[in-house]
């Protein structure tokens, strides 16, 4: 490698970067994430780089900027959102939370893990293809975009609807993988390849209306009751994501052959019955392992009745659906028919939000690349695949073509449990060593990707 790049240096602009994003409130809502989309616009015209704003609404702010490559190749988007969750108690903080104060090995405030960090991060990568003048092929594209947090709709959804071209791409990071796991003497680095579907349902049960001193059986809330306790202790059938597979037994693996044996039990597909107790050291809890390996549905509200001595002639209530990749939302509603079993005439569904299963291959080239960088830039550690429940702007990135996976390493001063204590939560912070690590192993893997002659 000729070309001499300053990792120091650009790890403290970095941290400068995230520390003057989260100056800029960009509470969603109401998002105004022009505040930070205008300083990232100014950022990047200092160093030469046009870019454009795209907005549904005035203050909603998406900002992209391309770098061409002097060959053809792969299309590298690099996307993060700007908008954060509200803070409910700045009482509680250390550092008020919209002060970016770096302090104590920190950047702190609302936006320092999700994800202006990567956003600060994914600019660096940018700015250094710009400063080193690279010979590379393809396109490196850079998004920052709104309102992730409260579903897309002025963000990522609208500008894949509305600019599809501008988010186009092969390759996509963002948020969603990067921490370090511990699973027994190993240490993994999490890359984020599939994401459940979402379907929120409400169900309204008909009856009929009564005195409550002459009780009769077609009581709307006596048979929501019935279909409620049906689809609560229902088991949908295991359905195993090829990164659900790779994940449960590389971690078996990692804990031994004891263990290693319930993991193969537990991704076959056919063997349904009770596993021993996970052991003490299982990187996850029993409740996520369920919800990793299967559809689940949880019944989330109710609604009935207007007065103690009236039978209610209707009932609502609402189930927040999650399916694993295979699983239809034909297939679900199906099965809740099933489980509404003598009701199953006089119910209605209506669907209140859905997202499909979103998921990228974990064969794929550019997903080997992320693993043979993690080898080379943390000796000793490995990769491994994971699927969350919720979801990220990854799906909308996926449907365009891309193959997008949630990647920015945090060092080991942060673990899986840290971040989820801090993340949407009080005293939110990133470590310094975090940032310089992200930029070093992100912008590497871009050299890669985009074939840089160095
Ligand atoms: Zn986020």
């Amino acid at each position: 490698m000729t070309l001499k790049i300053d990792w120091a240096t650009l790890g403290k602009e970095t941290t400068l970067m995230l520390s003057e994003l989260i100056q800029r409130d960009t509470t969603n809502p109401p998002g105004n994430e022009y505040k930070a989309i205008e300083y990232l616009q100014q950022k990047l015209a200092h160093e030469g780089i046009a870019s454009e704003i795209f907005e549904k609404e005035r203050r909603r702010s998406n900002l992209i900027a391309r770098l061409p490559g002097k060959r053809p190749g792969k299309k590298l988007l690099l996307l993060s959102h700007l908008d954060v969750v509200p803070v409910p108690d700045p009482q509680r903080w250390k550092y008020p939370p919209f002060s970016g104060a770096i302090a104590e090995g920190y950047v702190w405030g609302r936006g320092a893990l999700d994800m202006k960090n990567i956003t600060a991060i994914h600019f660096s990568v940018f700015t250094l293809f710009k400063r080193a003048n690279l010979d590379f092929a393809g396109e490196l594209i850079f998004a920052a975009t709104a309102d992730e947090e409260k579903g897309s709709n002025y963000g990522a959804e609208w500008l894949a609807q509305t600019y599809p071209e501008q988010l186009r791409a092969d390759w996509c990071l963002t948020e969603g993988g990067g921490m370090p796991l511990q699973i027994g003497p190993k240490t993994f680095y999490t890359i984020e390849s599939v994401e459940k579907g979402l379907w929120w349902l409400k169900v309204r049960v008909k009856g009929t209306s009564g005195h409550g001193s002459l009780p009769h059986p077609d009581n709307a809330l006596t048979k929501a009751a019935h279909i409620i306790d049906r689809v609560s202790h229902h088991t949908f059938p295991k359905k195993i994501a090829p990164a659900v597979r790779e994940f449960i037994v590389k971690a078996g693996e990692a804990l031994g052959p004891e263990i290693k044996k319930i993991a193969l039990m537990l991704v076959d597909e056919s063997c349904e019955g009770e596993l021993p107790p996970l052991p003490e050291n299982s990187p996850i809890s029993a409740t996520l392992l369920n919800a990793l390996v299967r559809t689940t549905i949880s019944p989330t509200m109710i609604r009935a009745g207007v007065k103690e001595n009236v039978i209610p002639d209707s009932c609502e209530f609402v189930l927040d659906c999650r399916l694993v990749p295979g699983d239809t939302q034909q297939k679900v509603r199906e099965t809740l028919l099933e489980l509404a079993d003598r009701y199953k005439n006089e119910i209605e569904i209506e669907t209140i939000q859905s997202h499909d299963v979103s998921e990228s291959p974990i064969d794929d080239p550019f997903y080997a690349l992320i693993e043979s960088t993690v080898k080379e830039e943390l000796p000793g550690v490995e990769t491994i695949p994971i699927m969350l429940t919720g979801a990220t702007d990854s799906r909308f990135v996926r449907e365009l073509g891309a193959k997008s996976y949630g990647f920015c390493p945090l060092s080991t001063k942060m673990s899986l449990a840290d971040r989820e204590k801090l993340i949407h939560s009080d005293n939110e912070r990133v470590d310094i060593e975090s940032l310089e690590l992200g930029v070093r192993v992100l912008s590497k893997i871009a050299l890669k990707a985009l074939e840089a002659r160095l």
